[in-house]
Parts: structure tokens; sequence; C-alpha cells
């Protein structure tokens, strides 16, 4: 895509968002030049899926830059994005998070995690059921390099808005129930197709690609 296209994109993504709503633009498999066309016209949070993928583009681009890995994340793989990543969407386990917080003690951080949660009525998705995520949340100060800050979920990938709209509604629930008791302040849904109901149900952060970069 030329670039004055890619901008026109953005800016109705961007403009379409209200300011209390964070845009997290998904920028995997798009070259370097592309995000830094939309960083130029002000964007800062860029989320990836593949950690070879972020680590490859992050010394290309300028350094304020806020990676977020929104994608299936190995334990293995954690070593790799510790020293820099903003926010991880993508914590599916105890284990992951226990070695997030392993590879952020040795980087002298605290590295902010979302527990992602299923919430779609497909089994290619995935993530913790909503009493796991509640177990997690109850143990993580047995985990000082974390800071879960909230959830992240996807919905069934279908043309049904009500059903769409009645997951993120369950989410929704379950984020402004528990955020007093753990000062939660981020709930991650929506997408390039569902963004919109997304907000409307109460998300806090979009992530977005093909509604940008085409
Ligand atoms: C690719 C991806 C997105 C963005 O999807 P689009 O439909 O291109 O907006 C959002 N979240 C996750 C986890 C993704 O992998």
């Amino acid at each position: 895509m030329d670039s004055s296209a890619l901008l026109k994109n953005y800016k109705a993504v961007s403009d379409g968002i209200p300011a209390s709503v964070i845009l997290v633009a998904v920028s995997k498999f798009q070259p370097a030049e592309a995000l830094q066309t939309i960083y130029n016209a002000g964007q800062r949070i860029f989320g990836e899926n593949r950690v070879q993928e972020m680590v490859e583009k992050k010394p290309l681009l300028p350094a304020d830059i806020q990676w977020h890995c929104i994608g299936t994340l190995q334990t293995n793989k954690v070593k790799y994005i510790a020293p820099f990543v903003a926010l991880i969407h993508s914590v599916d386990s105890l284990k992951l998070l226990t070695e997030i917080n392993k590879q952020a003690q040795k980087n002298n951080r605290v590295i902010d995690c979302l527990l992602e949660i299923f919430i779609a009525q497909e089994e290619t998705k995935h993530g913790l059921s909503f009493a796991e995520a509640e177990e997690i949340l109850a143990l993580q100060a047995t985990l000082p390099h974390i800071r879960i800050t909230g959830f992240m979920g996807m919905a069934s990938n279908t043309a049904n808005k009500d059903q769409v709209r009645a997951e993120f509604r369950t989410l929704s629930a379950f984020y402004l129930k528990l955020s007093p008791l753990y000062k939660l302040s981020t709930l991650s849904m929506g997408m390039s197709g569902d963004y919109k109901i997304a907000i409307e149900e109460g998300s806090t952060m979009v992530r977005v690609g093909s509604s940008i970069f085409g």
C-alpha cells in the first residue's frame, strides 16, 4: 500500500476511536517503512504477534515506540522481548507468567501483562477461563516482576454481531467486577472487524491491523 492510502486508513481508524480508547496498530507482516509512516503521523504503540518479527523491527524504528506482544508466546521466547516489551496481551498460563517474571527480574523490570481470556465459541481460539484467571490474579503477589493490568479477549470470527457483542459483554462484566480489587486499567478487545462493537461494550484498548495496513 502506498503511504498516502496508509495514512488515510490510519486517520480514519484513529479519528473514529474515542480519546479514552488506546489504539494498538497491529503491524505483523508489515515492513518497517509502513510502521514509520504512521509513526510520523503520531502512532506510538505497535502490536506484533511473532517475537522474531518484533525483535527484528525494533532496531529499525524510533526508540520511543511501545511494543506490544499480542500473539501466542512460547516460554522459550520470552527472554528476547523481556528487555523492552511494553505490554504482553497474551498470557494464557501460569507457567508463561512465571517465565515473564523471571526474565523481567533479570532485566530489572516490571512487565505489564494482560491475561488472555477465552470468550469465543470456537475451538481455534484459546485462553484462560474466568476461574483460571481469578486464580492467577490471586497469586500474582508472588511474582513481583509482573503486573497484571487487565484482560485480552477475542470474539468469535462470525458475521453474527449479536454473538460478538455478547462475548465482549461477558468479558467486560468480568473486568468491571475485578477492576477495583486488582486495580485493573486495560481491557484489550476488538480487531478490524469488531472494534466498534468492542468499544461500545467497554473496551479500553483495540488491536487494529488490516483496517490500517490493508
Ligand atoms: C492480527 C491480530 C489482530 C489484528 O487483526 P486485524 O483483523 O488485522 O485487525 C488483533 N489481535 C491479534 C491477537 C492478532 O493476531
